[in-house]
């Protein structure tokens, strides 16, 4: 707690969707982006996911989500996983009404983790685990290495990237457990698919996922959910 302390006087927490230092460092977001970040609201926040309960998502990735997410991803703020977890645990209260008895997430292959030096899935579940009070747990692991979903425009192709790629941890035991499955954004649903396939093959009694942010599959019917948000906020 000391420590948390001092690295808040060194390093203020900042707003990771704009950069602004927070006032209060228990807050996800500063005021402004509270107001302008593309919250989803009602069943939108929910998409519906073969083998799941659905995937919760407490924002849409658009506007200043995406820089942030890729800042979380690929330019080493881990940190932000903590903000996040705040909004993802708030989406899931909001929304999600069956008892969980753990947070786990989709894991990056070795590789990756080499290379970036942490797994943001797993900063993100962090992040949801202690806002929820759940244990996190590591249930699954990347066997082999996918081409970027966002590469790959076909549900049907998304689909077959991923098939496979995951495997439960040696040892790890999900028989008859209700699983909270963590992953930064959704688009088609197939990696959260294929992971929550993974765990329901080994027994799991149920797995519900959550993301930060929801993207819709086909720009071009990009309904904003979230229009409201913006009338009554201009
Ligand atoms: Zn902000």
């Amino acid at each position: 707690m000391v420590w948390t302390w001092l690295l808040d006087l060194l390093y203020p927490p900042k707003c990771p969707f704009c950069g602004r230092i927070l006032d209060d460092p228990w807050t996800a977001l500063c005021g402004q982006c509270q107001e302008t970040v593309p919250w989803l609201e009602g069943n939108d926040a929910i998409r519906k996911i073969e083998f799941t309960e659905g995937c919760y998502s407490p924002m849409a990735y658009r506007d200043n989500v995406p820089d942030s997410v890729h800042r979380f991803k690929f330019y080493g703020c881990p940190s932000f996983g903590r903000r996040y977890g705040i909004l993802v645990a708030q989406c899931i209260q909001d929304h999600y009404e069956k008892p969980l008895d753990f947070v786990t997430w989709v894991p990056i292959s070795k590789k990756r983790l080499r290379i970036r030096g942490y797994d943001q899935g797993r900063k993100l579940a962090e992040g949801v685990a202690i806002q929820l009070e759940l244990p996190l747990q590591g249930t699954l692991k990347k066997i082999r290495h996918t081409q970027a979903q966002s590469t790959l425009s076909e549900d049907a192709q998304r689909r077959g990237n991923v098939l496979g790629a995951y495997q439960i941890l040696d040892g790890v035991e999900v028989a008859g457990k209700h699983i909270l499955l963590v992953d930064d954004v959704v688009t088609s649903g197939s990696t959260l698919e294929e992971c929550a396939r993974v765990l329901i093959g080994h027994g799991a009694a149920q797995v519900c996922c959550a993301t930060l942010a929801q993207s819709r599959k086909n720009r071009q019917n990009f309904s904003l959910g979230t229009e409201n948000c913006f009338e009554k906020n201009s």
